[in-house]
């Protein structure tokens, strides 16, 4: 029997990588998405190209109802579900302290923490072995910014990162004695389209001289990170923060 896996934000970027990875792995892949449908179907199709599994399924996981809605498609079409990647997540555009509007904190807020609290609650109603299931895995995708600040402008984004550490901390001990571990991944400078949401196009030029390995990572890299956390192999790793940074 395949394992199940969510990935949100499945369609693009490290969720696109990691739900490639899973599906090459042998577990079936829920690739969720927001509203890139085309990128989503793309990635379940080359998973299906290779002998896997997986299912599109677009939600907005910062919502009530699309965390409902996409528990509950997987529920029914793939099963009992055994890991989660916690990836989707926001940015907005630079601004200085003096600038940033509620508004900015509000989405920041709502994109790295709640959605990813809401699908850990519905995976934790899933797999807990004090619920009758059977236990899994978590992973939630934080950020170096967690660590180091962010870079200027990033401000409300590395707080939100900061919050998903302490976060997947607090849950790694809640849910330990319920069969289920939480570990997050902290990538660096990552080569996806995601920094383009800060309105800077140059963004990843202009930083990587500060990577100590002289280069940006890949979601392949991360991808890496991810698996490895999920599977068996890490079956006394929990509460604890993976750095793929090339020591950024
Ligand atoms: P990306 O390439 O822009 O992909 C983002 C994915 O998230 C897309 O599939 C998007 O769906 C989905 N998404 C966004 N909001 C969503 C929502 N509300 N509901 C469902 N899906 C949603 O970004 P990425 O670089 O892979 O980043 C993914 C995660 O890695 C984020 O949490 C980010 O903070 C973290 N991270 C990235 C870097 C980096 O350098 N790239 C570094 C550190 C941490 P659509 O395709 O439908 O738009």
């Amino acid at each position: 029997m395949s394992k199940v896996l969510i990935v949100t934000g499945g369609g693009r970027g490290i969720g696109a990588a990691a739900a490639r990875l899973a599906g090459s792995r042998g577990y079936a892949v829920a690739v969720n998405y927001h509203s890139n449908s085309e990128a989503a179907n793309s990635v379940v199709q080359g998973i299906e190209a290779g002998g896997g599994k997986a299912i599109a399924v677009q939600a907005d996981v910062t919502t009530e109802a699309g965390v409902s809605s996409l528990f509950e498609t997987v529920d029914r079409e793939l099963g009992t579900l055994d890991a989660l990647f916690a990836n989707a997540g926001t940015l907005t555009e630079y601004r200085p302290i003096q600038e940033i509007p509620l508004a900015d904190l509000e989405q920041t807020w709502s994109g790295n923490i709640s959605g990813p609290f809401l699908c850990a609650r519905e995976a934790a109603k899933r797999m807990s072995t004090t619920y009758g299931g059977k236990g899994g895995a978590i992973v939630i995708n934080s950020s170096a910014a967690a660590r180091i600040g962010g870079a200027h402008g990033m401000l409300a984004y590395a707080a939100s990162k900061g919050a998903t550490d302490t976060f997947t901390l607090g849950l790694s001990i809640e849910l330990g004695g319920q069969g289920i571990r939480v570990n997050a991944v902290r990538p660096g400078l990552i080569e996806t389209t995601f920094h383009d949401l800060t309105g800077d196009l140059e963004r990843l030029k202009k930083l990587v001289g500060g990577v100590p390995m002289g280069r940006t990572g890949t979601a392949d890299e991360v991808a890496e990170a991810v698996l490895w956390l999920l599977s068996d192999e890490a079956s006394y790793v929990s509460g604890t923060h993976v750095d793929v940074t090339g020591a950024r």
